[in-house]
């Protein structure tokens, strides 16, 4: 439930309720908005249904979180929360790209990339370290050698880093060389895995599962914020539908309709989406139209000889021209690129 406190409730009134709720083995989430002081009620509402809460001094009224999700819903938080990742905000007026190469496969193949995502206005690097790859033959990753590359990159360019994150035991590494971590939609429902983000002090980007619905995507990322870390940005990478043209099927109406129920940033990733580098642009176009905060887009500088993910991976001229491209989409909806 939610305690809407009145406009003039004084900090004493307010801590007298946060009192209660804890004596009841309950936890209180104060949302300070611009008009007025929420406290959500988070645990087993059992606890408190017989205490007049309604009737506390400074409590204009009680009403029922009705969603599933209560710490990222829009219900607790009116306002759209911004998530600040290495200094690169997401989630306010910029449109936010985040791009690189599906795996990190050398130095060199990495620095060129990142320079040249810089120089065409990208604010975030993405790069695989750890690849959850579908057959356990093929090329998974550089693990902690990819990070030294990503962390040299950052340097280079001063890019923020995002990366995946498949085992828990690696948080460490990611505490020490990226600046978010990626939760990959094979891990959007490892609960285990999800729970552990809690300690972790960076910024999650938690991709959808590509069979998970609006609402169990929502409530992978209440784990993450419930056991303590509110930094969540959503990525829509399709999800898997019985048309075959795409590698799964874009979901963009999931970008408004995520917007009513949470006031998390949700971004779009249109290269896991389709699969084809020549649908990049055309649904990036229409990801910024449909209110996305950002966008995840492979790159390699030869995508033909990409060790995973070619097909969907921009050249560096495609890159740059999507950027140029974009430009104007976003300014039409009122946002910066
Ligand atoms: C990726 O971003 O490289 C990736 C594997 O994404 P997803 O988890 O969306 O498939
Ligand atoms: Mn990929």
């Amino acid at each position: 439930m939610i305690i809407v406190l009145k406009p003039t409730a004084t900090e004493e009134q307010k801590l007298h309720i946060i009192e209660k709720i804890e004596s009841l083995g309950l936890r209180p989430h104060v949302s300070v908005g611009v008009n007025r002081t929420l406290i959500g009620v988070i645990g087993p509402e059992d606890a408190v249904r017989n205490v007049p809460l309604a009737a506390f001094p400074g409590v204009e009224i009680v009403v029922p979180i009705l969603q599933p999700f209560k710490l990222v819903s829009r219900e607790l938080k009116e306002e759209d929360t911004v998530i600040n990742v290495g200094g690169v905000k997401i989630g306010g007026k910029k449109v936010v790209v985040g791009a690189g190469p599906c795996a990190v496969e050398n130095r060199e193949m990495l620095l060129e990339t990142a320079s040249l995502v810089s120089r065409c206005g990208a604010s975030l690097l993405r790069g695989g370290a750890f690849k959850p790859r579908t057959s356990p033959y093929s090329f998974q990753g550089l693990g902690e050698e990819a990070l030294k590359h990503l962390a040299e990159a950052r340097e280079k360019t001063g890019l923020p880093v995002v990366t995946e994150l498949m085992d828990p035991r690696d948080i460490p590494l990611i505490e020490k060389y990226a600046d978010m971590a990626q939760i990959g939609m094979r891990n959007m429902s490892n609960f285990a895995l999800l729970r552990e983000l809690g300690g972790l002090n960076k910024p999650i980007l938690l991709k959808r599962g590509n069979m998970a619905t609006v609402k169990e995507f929502l409530m992978s990322a209440e784990y993450i914020v419930t056991n303590g870390n509110a930094d969540v940005v959503l990525c829509e990478r399709g999800i898997r539908t019985f048309e075959t043209a795409t590698r799964n099927t874009a979901d963009l109406s999931a970008v408004p309709v995520i917007k009513q129920l949470s006031h998390l940033p949700v971004i779009v990733d249109p290269s896991h989406a389709t699969g084809r580098r020549d649908l990049i642009e055309p649904l990036s176009r229409a990801a910024i139209a449909v209110g996305a905060d950002g966008l995840l887009v492979e790159v390699h500088p030869d995508p033909e000889t990409a060790r995973s993910d070619g097909p969907q991976s921009l050249s560096p001229p495609q890159f740059e021209l999507l950027m140029k491209n974009l430009a104007p989409v976003a300014e039409s909806v009122g946002r910066e690129l």
